[in-house]
């Protein structure tokens, strides 16, 4: 007989405890149910682990309450989070936190309820009633059932008379659950599968067949890399191959980048199920739901109702059972890094849950990563190759401009070229859109004295203020920071102190200025303040209010605007400058993706990229839309210098109010792992040094950086030295483990 509960408590621990099953709640509950216990004075929440019948220890407290009907955490999400936890070195808590939303994770239920009235045709002789009694029951007969505040309101009545007819067996009143549907209001027209071309048909042939064929003997299902240009139509691979899932009897979860997760997105996949055979709700996790709508959209998946999941990152939890395909769009997302422990990668955890639930997982994009594209080479994932566009629209020609010609004595170098000016000219003659991309935003990028060299610079980060015009203040963009803007150099007296660099609110002065027919509008997180507010511009944009749509990385991606014939990168070298070793890939991403919204429609398309370093090989095959070229030459950069995807990393950040301390923190944690980890064969150790972001929110950070070939092992004793290390109270140490963030 089980009568022993063991429980992780909604702490982070990293321990769990044991609970005697009451009898009144024996049978109610199963391993992934959520529970109350008590725990010293307090009374807590957590999640049970495992039922056993016995325990090693003695005076055991009692279980005080079950949550919910049915366990919420399904055995597989609670295996893969096991894995999450000892990979990278964080409490097993926190890894279950990741996977259990707030929402449906508290103590309350989620559901909205609402109190409704129901007519009940009489039992047998109607007893007798006043006329006003009577005319209640004859207008509840006509609507049957209505809700309560409703009926008052219309009836003029009141509950307590209400509630007399209840007592007679007149009326029912009850409560009645009213799903919550973020997508409620929108009109979905269903859409029928597309003809397929013939790099399409291959790459759904090999999904499918891996599909059909259930686990091999031994032998994983494969994890598919899925290498489309822009437009190659990578989104119908998808849609038929969760078609091919459902009829298996299995469910699907699609993970997006947050911000490529638009109405239109969603749309693209609500329209293929929404009738026929094989339909299906599909469930949408991401940020921006209210926390009733996730609680109740979690439901649905877990119900089994929605068979199909779409969102971001912590998407990848859903309880989809059985489940039989993940799909990772835009796989080389950095977004799909969670930046606060747990710091799991989305598209590293899919490929962890595909293995262990055997289920096929399709990475795509048009620019993998270079971690995602080895593998494949290494023929760790299968290589699905799509190198035309689906509608045989061509690719955008790319011109790269040189904007070291551009600078003109009189006036030093200008926001537009003449060639981007007189492409923008163009296309406002003939009716057609632009975007234009830049990311920055505010107006200047610093502030400083041409004198003395003072850069007004915040004062809790190593980092200069930007400046926004229209608050017209100083802004830090790590920590909040705002400040006033000194009429004179604050060091020197100078009055004639300046701002250098441009931000989005510069280039949209300059555009309003050269253009002042245009209609123009800028995006970016300064200007979407509300929920609804990036809908809206996107929906202008599209019906053609706007003419020249200008914005940061919130643009670049997943749009498609048919009448979008001019793409402009205002200054494309700002993300090649960045301390990181992926500077470069992530440059030739951006430009690639940003590329892409151009000629989507009948009109080719046409793209400027201005630049200080136009021979740069990320824009010089970003240009000519040559992945391959650009990944041989980088593996070859990482190979040198032994970075990923030839090595992994693991970072740890030191951090603290007093250098001095967190420096020899730092030092003496590097000693001891020196001698700790000295059995791992090739680890790399770095550092310590000062982070490249030194001092941010007033924290004093520095960086040790290990490298190795494998890590699942050393991550494990990472986590174990990191426990044993005795860090002094004034300091903390975080590990990342394959970061993302080198800041
Ligand atoms: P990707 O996701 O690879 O960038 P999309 O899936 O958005 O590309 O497809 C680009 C466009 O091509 C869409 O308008 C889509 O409807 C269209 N398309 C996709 N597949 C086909 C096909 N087989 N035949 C005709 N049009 C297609
Ligand atoms: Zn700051």
């Amino acid at each position: 007989m089980t009568i022993i509960a063991r429980v992780a408590l909604d702490l982070s621990l990293d321990k769990t405890f044991d609970y005697l099953i009451p009898p009144e709640l024996a049978g109610q509950i199963q391993s992934g149910s959520r529970v109350k216990v008590p725990f010293g004075k307090r009374e807590l929440l957590g999640s049970v682990m495992a039922l056993l019948d016995h325990s090693p220890h003695s005076n055991l407290k009692l279980v005080l309450k079950v949550l919910g009907p049915r366990p919420l955490l399904i055995p597989q999400v609670m295996d893969l989070a096991r894995w999450m936890a000892d990979y990278y070195c964080c409490p097993f808590e926190l890894a279950l936190k990741s996977a259990l939303p707030e929402a449906v994770r508290k103590e309350k239920s989620g559901w909205r309820a609402q109190l409704w009235v129901r007519w009940i045709s009489p039992p047998g002789q109607i007893p007798k009633l006043t006329g006003r009694q009577r005319e209640i029951l004859k207008r509840l007969e006509e609507v049957r059932e209505i809700p309560l505040k409703q009926f008052l309101q219309t009836t003029n009545s009141t509950a307590a008379l209400l509630r007399k007819l209840e007592c007679r067996c007149l009326l029912e009143i009850r409560e009645k659950i009213q799903e919550r549907d973020p997508y409620g209001d929108d009109i979905i027209i269903p859409s029928a599968p597309l003809e397929l071309n013939p790099e399409q048909n291959a790459a759904l042939g090999a999904i499918s067949a891996a599909l059909q064929n259930p686990a091999r003997a031994g032998k994983f299902k494969p994890v598919f890399l899925l290498h489309g240009v822009t437009g190659s139509g990578k989104t119908e691979v998808y849609l038929q191959s969760i078609a091919k899932t459902l009829e298996l009897g299995r469910g699907a979860i699609v993970l997006v980048p947050e911000i490529a997760l638009t109405p239109q997105t969603v749309e693209r996949f609500k329209a293929r199920f929404s009738t026929g055979p094989l339909q299906t709700l599909v469930a949408v996790l991401h940020s921006h739901l209210s926390s009733g709508e996730r609680h109740d959209e979690w439901q649905k998946i877990l119900q089994g109702r929605a068979r199909i999941v779409i969102g971001a990152r912590s998407a990848v939890f859903a309880p989809v059972n059985p489940l039989g395909l993940i799909i990772v769009d835009e796989e080389h997302e950095s977004s799909y890094k969670q930046e606060e422990a747990p710091r799991y990668h989305a598209r590293d955890v899919a490929v962890m849950r595909g293995r262990m639930e055997q289920c096929v997982v399709v990475l795509g994009s048009a620019t993998p990563s270079l971690e995602s594209y080895y593998n494949a080479r290494n023929r760790k994932y299968s290589l699905l190759e799509m190198t035309v566009r689906a509608d045989d629209k061509k690719l955008p020609l790319v011109r790269v401009v040189d904007m070291r010609h551009e600078f003109r004595k009189e006036k030093g170098i200008p926001i537009f070229s003449q060639l981007l000016k007189s492409a923008i000219e163009r296309r406002l003659e003939q009716c057609e859109q632009t975007i234009l991309f830049l990311n920055r935003r505010g107006y200047a990028s610093s502030l400083q004295c041409p004198k003395c060299g003072y850069v007004a610079g915040c004062p809790n980060c190593s980092i200069s203020l930007t400046y926004h015009r229209q608050e017209s203040q100083l802004r830090c963009h790590i920590c909040g920071h705002t400040g006033q803007v000194p009429d004179l150099c604050p060091a020197c007296r100078n009055p004639a102190i300046r701002f250098a660099g441009i931000g989005t609110e510069k280039v949209e002065e300059a555009l309003r200025k050269l253009f002042p027919r245009a209609r123009v509008q800028r995006m970016d997180s300064d200007i979407l303040k509300r929920k609804n507010d990036y809908r809206l511009l996107l929906g202008d944009f599209r019906s053609g209010k706007i003419d020249i749509l200008l914005g940061t990385q919130m643009i670049a991606k997943g749009l498609h605007f048919p009448n979008v014939t001019l793409v402009g990168i205002v200054y494309a070298d700002l993300s090649l400058h960045i301390p990181d070793f992926r500077a470069g890939e992530r440059t030739f991403q951006l430009l690639t993706q940003v590329a892409g919204r151009a000629g989507r429609g009948e009109i080719e398309g046409e793209v400027f990229v201005q630049s200080f370093t136009p021979f740069h090989p990320a824009i010089q095959y970003a240009r000519r839309h040559d992945f391959q070229g650009f990944y041989e030459q980088e593996l070859e950069f990482r190979q040198q210098l032994q970075y990923p995807p030839v090595s992994r990393v693991a970072l740890l950040t030191i951090k603290g109010k007093i250098e001095e301390k967190v420096r020899f923190t730092a030092e003496c944690l590097k000693r001891e792992l020196e001698q700790r980890l000295s059995p791992f064969d090739g680890l790399v150790m770095a550092g310590p040094a000062p982070a490249p972001l030194a001092r941010a929110e007033t924290w004093f950070r520095y960086h040790l950086m290990l490298r190795i070939r494998q890590m699942s092992k050393l991550s494990q004793s990472l986590a174990l030295e990191l426990k044993n290390f005795k860090c002094p109270e004034e300091v903390s140490v975080t590990v990342d483990i394959d970061p993302v963030n080198l800041m």
